[in-house]
């Protein structure tokens, strides 16, 4: 039984053909990501007995103290928080700025305008009660240009009340180029050649092992993201993280938790050996969703769109922006997608108002753990040149079935 017409299975075999050269250099960081973390597993002796939850104040709580171990190994930091009290991935940020930044301190964004929901954290452009304006906190942004980060500007905008530059990895929802591991690098030794106490600070949300170093282990100093992103391996069932400097870490656990108890505090509710597990599966799941992306990138390349990256761009987050021109193509290939999840395929997404939003969203993704973005999904504010973000996939398959859906859908075929 042939799922889709003779025109699509064509698409799908052209597209294949182009993409498996590229595919060799995501199994190759894949396999050194996966190393990596057998090593750090190994190194901290990973036992059966750490899988385990705990209750009450939970202090001594070894399963997620190794874990927490493993993984600041696994980014070159000193120290790092992995937990699911963390909400999401905007909590696991705020914990940061609010831990370490106070009054008359200034935040410099060096990657122009934030993630949306770092906007309310922010609370400069967008007025939010408890936000950081709101505490005294002062912030500057530097436009990125066309090649990026504006190095030559950054020196004009530190001042003596810089305490931290925020470096955001991601394109979030725009057209930009990602941060490469080597342009964090230089971005963070600009900055110190110009203020060497300035807190360089990473928002690693979509970059984890995309390429085989984390911001922490290139200058950075002190990263955060989601569970239910990269690192989670699709298996996490919620939560954040935080790595870098010992001294910033646990200043941002004395906000998560109180200050004085910091990280030693909160006890393992959810079953921990979830978070060991994705984070075990988490070198390939990524590369599965990066697969998914070129392949969407070669695929709707040849259907005449524009796709950002390109097929070939080095790749340093999971997003594939595709420009399709019209709200009936960004519909329609949101409507194809969801056809194809494992969860929610008989829904029909629409656009509706989004907080946060001018404009109407649409959102397409049945997924296992809810608002999961390591799982196929795909959505976009509908406004010109209406370009829809797809991002995520546990499996290469799925995600190549689900974006034969969107190309379906959109082509009529
Ligand atoms: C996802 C994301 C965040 C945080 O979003 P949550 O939904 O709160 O996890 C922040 N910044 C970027 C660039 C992101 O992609």
């Amino acid at each position: 039984m042939s799922l889709f017409s003779n025109e699509i299975i064509a698409l799908k075999q052209k597209a294949l053909e182009q993409a498996r050269p590229l595919f060799d250099k995501i199994d190759e960081i894949s396999a050194q990501n996966t190393a990596k973390v057998l090593a750090a597993f190994r190194k901290h002796q990973v036992s059966e007995y750490l899988f385990r939850t705990t209750t009450g104040y939970g202090y001594g709580d070894s399963g997620r103290e190794r874990l927490e171990n493993v993984w600041a190994d696994l980014c070159g930091a000193e120290k790092a928080l992995v937990r699911t009290q963390f909400v999401s991935g905007t909590h696991a940020l705020a914990c940061v700025l609010f831990g370490i930044l106070r009054p008359g301190d200034e935040l410099l964004a060096v990657t122009g305008t934030p993630y949306d929901t770092m906007q309310t954290v922010v609370g400069h452009a967008v007025h939010t009660p408890g936000s950081l304006k709101e505490c005294g906190v002062s912030y500057q942004e530097i436009p990125m240009t066309q090649d990026g980060v504006d190095i030559d500007a950054i020196a004009g905008y530190i001042k003596s009340n810089t305490k931290m530059v925020l470096i955001q990895r991601s394109r979030g929802y725009s057209l930009r180029k990602p941060l490469s591991i080597s342009d964090i690098k230089k971005v963070c030794a600009e900055i110190k050649k110009h203020k060497p106490d300035c807190i360089c600070f990473v928002d690693n949300c979509y970059g984890e092992f995309v390429d085989t170093a984390e911001p922490t282990a290139v200058g950075a100093d002190i990263m955060a993201g989601s569970l239910i992103k990269n690192p989670g391996g699709g298996i996490a069932p919620s939560g954040g993280y935080i790595a870098g400097k010992e001294e910033l870490v646990n200043m941002a656990a004395y906000r998560l938790t109180a200050p004085g108890l910091g990280g030693e505090l909160g006890a393992t509710l959810a079953d921990i050996r979830l978070l060991y597990q994705g984070l075990f599966l988490a070198p390939h799941v990524v590369a599965q969703a990066v697969k998914g992306a070129t392949f969407a990138a070669v695929l709707f390349n040849n259907l005449g769109y524009k796709t950002v990256p390109q097929p070939d761009e080095l790749r340093s987050d999971i997003i594939q922006a595709i420009e399709l021109g019209s709200p009936e193509k960004m519909i329609a290939f949101c409507q194809g997608l969801q056809q194809y999840s494992p969860v929610d395929a008989h829904v029909h997404p629409v656009p509706g108002p989004m907080p946060g939003y001018v404009d109407q969203v649409i959102m397409a993704g049945g997924t296992f753990i809810q608002g999961s973005s390591i799982e196929l999904s795909a959505d976009g504010p509908l406004r010109p040149p209406y370009i829809v973000y797809l991002q995520g996939g546990l499996t290469f398959e799925h995600a190549m079935l689900g974006i034969l859906g969107a190309a379906s859908a959109i082509t009529g075929q």
